[in-house]
């Protein structure tokens, strides 16, 4: 089956506290490693933009989950590739908290200092969290 990688934005909806997001990552992280599905998730403000990665069956029935979660609103697809490899490899969830995501950051690869992946396109938003992931380390 095909590697495929898939990267989306959302926003929290009023179902959502703060302390759902440690949730997420427990759950996310458990599940990703039995299913060998790697990425990264990037949480600021309202919105989460995350990749993941894994064969073309896998990444089409977590995604079909997520799309169902009440915590988030407004999922858009801003890419979805047929991939040779993996970027995320090392992560079950790699995970870059509003804290990481620098004015500068946001700057390069969008037309605005705020964090707003609703106006990238799906290769800015790649290309930033590749750049994230740059100064993350590897999951132990
Ligand atoms: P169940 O827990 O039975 O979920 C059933 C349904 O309820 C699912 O549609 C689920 O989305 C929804 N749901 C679950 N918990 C809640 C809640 N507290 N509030 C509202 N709705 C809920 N899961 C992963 O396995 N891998 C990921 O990488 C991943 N990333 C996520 C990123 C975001 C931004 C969000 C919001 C969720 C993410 N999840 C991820 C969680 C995912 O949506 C499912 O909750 C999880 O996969 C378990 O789903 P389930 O159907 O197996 O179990």
């Amino acid at each position: 089956m095909f590697l495929t990688r898939i990267i989306y934005t959302s926003t929290i909806t009023e179902k959502f506290s703060v302390k759902d997001v440690d949730d997420i990552l427990d759950e996310a992280r458990s599940n990703n490693r039995k299913k060998e599905i790697t990425g990264m998730l990037c949480f600021s403000r309202n919105h989460f933009l995350q990749c993941l990665e894994a064969s073309r069956s896998c990444v089409n029935e977590i995604y079909h989950k997520i799309l169902n979660d009440e915590r988030h609103t407004n999922i858009v697809l801003l890419d979805y590739n047929e991939i040779s490899e993996r970027e995320f490899s090392d992560w079950s969830m790699a995970y870059i908290p509003n804290s990481d995501i620098s004015e500068a950051i946001n700057l390069k690869f969008s037309e605005s200092s705020k964090f707003n992946p609703y106006k990238m396109s799906g290769d800015s938003a790649h290309k930033m969290m590749l750049a994230l992931r740059d100064n993350l380390r590897v999951e132990t």
